[in-house]
């Protein structure tokens, strides 16, 4: 079922056994799971069914810190989320990511990788992808001539990545419109989440759009789904009956705030051909490719992140601008039309260059960034069209990560001297070892994480290991807000696996 909130009679009240508010990766992939149960679900997406510049303006806000993306052009507003124009680059997240690691500060997840692994596969579905493998092996059977490089295993090993090309927002939007068990209602932006006298119980959510009109959403649970940095400021803006913003009584809500570095960082020149398909993909195409990956006996012992380093041949990078500079319109449809015209001549040059640099690559960086209680999301002053704070946002980073990316390539250098395939060369805002700080060139992959951390503990997470905010009995958040460190892969095939496992959490209390 499907209801446009702005024609529905004004204080409207809306009613379901759950609620879950944002229809993006994390709220479609719940809501599909419960299709086909006995139970009314309520799905609460802000935008309609297309790009709406009036509902986008409401993502606006300020950033500080490290030179990040407008805020307002991070993400999408409308029904499918984000997954409007994502790249689809998915790989699950290591056994190492989910332990705690004494070199990474606020490591260690209350759950391991174990636990998500039957979700994973389940999201591997949802975001129609190919089976639930990711060891090299598999791939080696599957696909023709994948020539690894010959590193030793000890030390590097090739982590491999699938594609989706779904976006959300095309894929589901029959299945649920059709559905009977899903009342989808566009154009209903959650804006104050309502508790009961005794301040451990969400009674009611109350909803708002540009037509003037307010509704009143009434559940048994609520889950809100609207992304990390929005999740965060609806906590903080619910502030009328708990001052500090609900789940914040400990100071953490908007803290920890991660992005995945993505950042060119060294040169591979290789003397002899040596083919590389094995790490390259082609969008739409490629069912499986790998990333130079660092072993978790090396990581603990030079005490650094985990990342990768994919490689992009040297002809082309070399004439491509950092998308954290060519993304820098507020609207994000115009950000994503500078970054593609900008690859396109980035690709038109590079079939000029021509002699040794044809077997040259640029090393570029995916790495986890430490978990860093500064890095933080929280309200500005000025309040948006529908009077709720806007969100700001202070990145910021820590000497470990870029001691992390410079070891990455030093290893990664060994390993090319060693076997005698190539040489590696450091980019220069990596050769001065007391030097911390990132250029503005630095890019983060739209990856927006770990603002509503998962900790048993209260005093260090604002959700237990269920989602469920602490000190609330019926409030959950899904999303990669509640990752609490990040690991090296893009976010959503964990965050759509942690969203399963929290609707089958869901299901046993309604
Ligand atoms: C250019 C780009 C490329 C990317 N590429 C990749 C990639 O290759 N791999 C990868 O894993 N990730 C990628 N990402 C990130 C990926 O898109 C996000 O991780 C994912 O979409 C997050 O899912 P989500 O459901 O948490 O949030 P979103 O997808 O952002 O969905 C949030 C939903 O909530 C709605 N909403 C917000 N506020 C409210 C409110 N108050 N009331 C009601 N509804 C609300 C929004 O309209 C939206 O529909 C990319 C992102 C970008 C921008």
């Amino acid at each position: 079922m499907h209801t446009d909130a702005r024609k529905l009679p004004n204080q409207s009240v809306i009613t379901g056994d759950i609620c879950i508010v944002g229809a993006g990766a994390a709220g479609i992939s719940i809501a599909l799971d419960w299709m086909n149960s006995d139970y009314n679900v309520v799905l609460l997406e802000g935008g309609g069914f297309d790009y709406d510049d009036k509902v986008q303006e409401l993502y606006n806000g300020k950033t500080s810190g490290q030179k990040y993306f407008p805020l307002k052009s991070a993400r999408l507003h409308y029904f499918g989320g984000t997954t409007g124009h994502w790249a689809g680059m998915c790989s699950p997240m290591d056994d190492l990511d989910f332990k705690i690691r004494e070199w990474v500060p606020n490591s260690g997840w209350p759950i391991s990788k174990k636990d998500l692994d039957p979700y994973y596969a389940k999201a591997q579905e949802t975001l129609q992808l190919g089976p639930y493998k990711y060891d090299y092996e598999y791939w080696d059977k599957e696909l023709p001539d994948l020539n690894p490089f010959p590193f030793k295993k000890e030390v590097v090993w090739n982590k491999m990545w699938q594609f989706s090309v779904a976006h959300f927002g095309k894929e589901y939007k029959n299945p649920i419109v059709k559905s009977g068990q899903i009342h989808l209602y566009t154009y209903a932006n959650a804006i104050d989440l309502r508790l009961d006298s005794t301040k451990k119980h969400i009674t009611e959510i109350e909803v708002a759009n540009h037509s003037g009109k307010r509704h009143i959403v009434k559940a048994k649970h609520f889950i809100m789904a609207c992304g990390t940095i929005q999740n965060t400021r609806m906590l903080l803006a619910s502030n009328t009956q708990m001052p500090q913003g609900i789940g914040n009584q400990n100071d953490l809500v908007g803290r920890y705030f991660q992005e995945h570095l993505e950042v060119a960082s060294a040169e591979l020149w290789l003397p002899k051909n040596f083919p590389t398909n094995l790490y390259s993909w082609t969008y739409g195409e490629t069912k499986a490719s790998a990333e130079l990956a660092i072993t978790e006996r090396t990581q603990r012992e030079h005490k650094m992140l985990n990342g990768t380093a994919s490689l992009e041949p040297l002809r082309i990078a070399k004439h491509a601008k950092p998308r954290m500079e060519t993304w820098q319109d507020n609207d994000p449809r115009k950000s994503s039309e500078n970054m593609f015209a900008n690859w396109r001549e980035a690709e038109k040059l590079g079939k000029k260059e021509t002699g040794n640099i044809e077997r040259a690559y640029a090393l570029i960086t995916r790495i986890e960034q430490a978990p860093n209680p500064n890095s933080r999301v929280t309200l500005g002053t000025e309040k948006d069209s529908l009077g709720v704070p806007r969100a700001n946002l202070h990145w910021e980073l820590t000497p470990l990560d870029k001691y992390s990316v410079r070891k990455m390539y030093q290893i990664l250098g060994q390993q090319a001297g060693l076997s005698e395939i190539g040489r590696i060369r450091l980019n220069d805002f990596l050769r001065d070892e007391n030097d911390h700080t990132f250029p503005d060139s630095t890019n983060g992959g739209w990856h927006h994480m770990g603002t509503t951390r998962m900790s048993d503990d209260p005093k260090k997470g604002v959700v237990d290991a269920n989602c469920k905010v602490h000190g609330i009995s019926n409030l959950f958040i899904a999303g990669a807000a509640c990752f609490p460190t990040s690991g090296a892969p893009n976010p959503t095939l964990t965050l759509t696996a942690l969203s399963l496992r929290l609707s089958d959490h869901v299901k046993g209390l309604v």
